[in-house]
């Protein structure tokens, strides 16, 4: 667990406090197939107690590395949710940890597919060049299509 991310909720009572943190994904137990968490997360919430309520609101910004899901060329993009919201029972508990729950919101924020530029030409389907960077050479098929690519992997999947 991170222990930024642990609210000491004495401090609170009827008062609301913001809680601005950096916290590792080491610590958040990031832990995804298709992206790697290396830098630190950057949590702004603001955190209220009414009655019988816990609310949390505020927002997350955090870097994702990972490859263009067309060139396969590494990637690292910024990500930001704008609004979070939670609200937890409150019956007298001093500590609430909202890790888990800022884990799973940053997960799903997770777009499932980045590209390196929305221009991105991709990887030929015959020669494997990256069309970026690179002409093709072979006479495959139809290079010219960005989805190129698609055509390959369902060809593949046919035994082609
Ligand atoms: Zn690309
Ligand atoms: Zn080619």
């Amino acid at each position: 667990m991170a222990k930024e991310l642990i609210i000491n909720l004495k401090r609170i009572r009827e008062h609301s406090v913001i809680l601005e943190t950096e916290v590792s994904p080491a610590d958040m137990e990031l832990d995804h197939p298709d992206y790697i968490f290396s830098d630190p997360v950057f949590v702004k919430v603001s955190v209220q107690i009414i009655s019988h309520e816990i609310l949390v609101e505020g927002s997350v910004r955090f870097i994702v590395k990972t490859a263009c899901s067309r060139c396969l060329e590494p990637i690292s993009r910024e990500m930001a949710i704008g609004s979070i919201f939670f609200s937890y029972e409150y019956h007298e508990q001093d500590f609430l940890d909202i890790t888990s729950d800022i884990r799973d919101e940053l997960y799903l924020s997770l777009p499932i597919r980045i590209l390196c530029s929305e221009s991105c030409r991709g990887l030929c389907a015959g020669c494997k060049k990256n069309l970026n960077r690179e002409t093709c050479v072979c006479t495959g098929i139809n290079r010219s299509s960005p989805f190129s690519h698609l055509d390959f992997d369902w060809k593949t999947q046919k035994g082609e």
